[in-house]
């Protein structure tokens, strides 16, 4: 097999180690992970095997066709899976094949459809909207007894402001969340999100689900210190060139030299998820020196200030892996710039 001449680095144990920060931070509460969009682009078998390992056991994925590549796994483990968009009638075969992963019940016609095929004893999860307005039944729809009869393992909401920590909406949803207790038969409840488990041993109930802060996301600076890198994009030069005062690099000539500049340019572009909003932003390494990106990045390329760095053609350089800082170079959130990392690379876990 051909060698890409781009690669993502991803690191077992920076993996790991964050889940294990986020499970200590979430107090005496079980801490999950939402591997949704194949791991926030990072792979999701890969990942939850490694989760798996470290004694991770509720894993949120938001498809059934994501269930259904993760499920084995889960299942050898002994772990929950659970799919957070429901249970629609083109998902009952998936079901039916899959009888250990729960549907998370959004609305009374799924919660329906659920008592029609559920057999004795099997258990769902329900999302219940305290303020959100995304997906979830009603407080009032359960007080007027939707769920009375079913089997519940987790009864869950969702926080709409957690990565800013003053909003006043937090404590309104934790409160209208917390008055569901002993509502109904649901054996845990589960509210926090990454940013969610900073706000609070009140938002912590008896189970986490962090997704971004698992894979180097600092949604908020509380997580700053805990949290570390897990994947590093590194790209190799296919050429480098002297581009002289007063030149331009790239498309539509945004970058002019001032003075005669080394330039490099290396394998990735925005079709491998390099986002184009990081054009004359983003900067890439060789060993500690910088090289920022100079001019249009373009679907394939990008060129590099190569100034502070000897390269030559066939190096490798790689990218900023601090993903709070590539975010607010570029604009674009840490979840876009992860989810979008492309099926280009080589990936290589160590
Ligand atoms: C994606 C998701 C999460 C994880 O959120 P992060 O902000 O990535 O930590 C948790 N719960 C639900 C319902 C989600 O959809």
């Amino acid at each position: 097999m051909s060698h890409r001449p781009n690669r993502l680095y991803l690191s077992s144990d920076a993996l790991v180690a964050n889940w294990r920060a986020l499970d200590r931070l979430s107090g005496a509460a079980a801490c999950g992970a939402a591997v949704k969009a194949d791991g926030y682009g990072l792979g999701a078998r890969a990942v939850v095997e490694r989760l798996l390992g470290a004694g991770c056991r509720d894993l949120f994925v938001a498809t059934w066709a994501e269930a259904e590549r993760l499920a084995p796994l889960a299942g050898e483990a002994g772990a929950s899976l659970v799919v957070l968009h429901g249970l629609r009638e083109e998902d009952l075969p998936a079901l039916a094949a899959l009888p250990r992963v729960r549907p998370v019940l959004s609305t009374a016609a799924q919660v329906a459809r659920w008592r029609t095929v559920a057999v004795a004893g099997q258990a769902c999860d329900v999302m219940v909207d305290t303020g959100m307005n995304r997906l979830g039944v009603s407080a009032e729809e359960i007080a007027a007894g939707l769920l009375d009869g079913l089997v519940i393992d987790t009864l869950m909401s969702h926080l709409a402001c957690a990565d800013e920590p003053g909003a006043t909406m937090n404590e309104a949803q934790r409160a209208r969340f917390a008055a569901l207790a002993g509502r109904s038969a649901a054996r845990r409840m589960s509210l926090a999100n990454s940013a969610g488990i900073t706000l609070g041993s009140g938002y912590h109930f008896d189970l986490t689900r962090p997704g971004l802060a698992l894979y180097g996301g600092v949604p908020v600076p509380a997580l700053a210190g805990a949290i570390c890198p897990v994947a590093t994009i590194a790209a190799e030069v296919l050429q480098c060139r002297m581009v002289r005062a007063g030149e331009t690099v790239g498309y539509n000539a945004t970058w002019r030299a001032d003075a005669d500049t080394q330039v490099a340019i290396v394998n990735l572009g925005y079709a491998d998820g390099y986002r184009r909003a990081l054009s004359n932003r983003g900067c890439a390494f060789v060993g500690d020196a910088p090289m920022p990106v100079i001019g249009r990045v373009s679907m394939d390329l990008v060129a590099l200030d190569a100034t502070a760095a000897a390269v030559r053609e066939g190096d490798w350089v790689r990218f900023d892996d601090d993903l709070a800082h590539v975010a607010a170079a570029s604009g674009v959130s840490q979840y876009e710039l992860l989810t979008g990392l492309g099926q280009r690379f080589d990936r290589y876990w160590s």
